[in-house]
């Protein structure tokens, strides 16, 4: 019986790869992954050795019950597999519903944590997701669902609440909604917003502004997926430390 290592392969910079998941990558039978990683990874990976189940055939992406099945039996046949994700495996990565199903299929396996974006991405803008007299709470979640249906799984008027810094995964596409949905909840339109698009990738983009003028920003500079949403008083740090800011690679859009 092999075993499937669930791998975080951090936010895209090769040299944000744990040591862990680098040997792992070196080591495996078979890797597989989406588009997540970004191709500075994947493409170091020797292509006899990887499959892209990420991959949309007829527009349709491949089942996670395929992804599953498919782990199982690649151990089954003795393979040491990794099953590599973008950032963390168990943040937005569907990592928990796959060790779920090893477990009950009786597949030995490992979880390897990687560095998250909604910390990442922030973090090489200058954004500090946590700060003393900013913020002493982060919430990471969603914005891929309807901020305006009934039964939201988010609660924004609690998000709003807090005080503390939101941080917004899958949230380009919705950005309207949930501005919205905060501002109705009370957070000032002045709030500051940053968006970082492919966060430590090459081409990697930073667009700021504030809650009431951030979907004309995005629409201004054409930020896509991947990127996240920062929200909050810390996002205004980065024009604070940019003119020093070394990590930034062409982070303006
Ligand atoms: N497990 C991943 C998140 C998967 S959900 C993690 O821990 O980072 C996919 C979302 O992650 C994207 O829609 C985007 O919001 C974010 N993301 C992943 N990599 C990113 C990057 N390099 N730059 C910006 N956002 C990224």
């Amino acid at each position: 019986m092999g075993t499937v290592y669930l791998v975080g392969s951090g936010p895209g910079d090769p040299e944000l790869l744990t040591v862990k998941a680098k040997r792992l990558l070196e080591e495996a039978d078979v890797v597989l992954h989406d588009k997540l990683p970004g191709p500075e990874i994947l493409e170091s990976i020797p292509e006899e050795r990887r499959e892209d189940v990420g991959k949309r055939a007829g527009g349709e992406r491949t089942p996670q019950s395929a992804i599953n099945e498919r782990m199982v039996e690649l151990a089954r046949e003795g393979k040491e597999v990794v099953r590599l994700k973008g950032g963390d495996p168990f943040v937005f990565g569907r990592g928990g519903e796959e060790a779920e199903y090893l477990a009950a299929h009786e597949i030995p396996f490992e979880v390897v944590p990687g560095i998250t974006s909604a910390v990442a991405a922030p973090a090489v803008a200058g954004i500090p997701v946590t700060h003393r007299e900013a913020a002493s709470s982060v919430s990471v979640v969603t914005g891929h669902e309807d901020p305006t249906k009934a039964e939201s799984a988010v609660d924004w008027e609690a998000l709003a609440a807090t005080g503390g810094t939101i941080v917004v995964l899958m949230g380009v596409g919705r950005l309207p909604d949930y501005t919205e949905a905060l501002r109705e909840a009370g957070l000032a339109p002045e709030t500051p917003v940053a968006l970082i698009e492919r966060g430590t990738r090459g081409g990697q983009r930073v667009a700021v502004g504030t809650l009431e003028t951030i979907v004309s920003v995005r629409d201004e500079a054409g930020i896509e997926p991947p990127a996240v949403t920062v929200i909050g008083e810390v996002a205004a740090t980065r024009e604070r430390v940019i003119e020093f800011l070394a990590n930034e690679s062409g982070g303006e859009p």
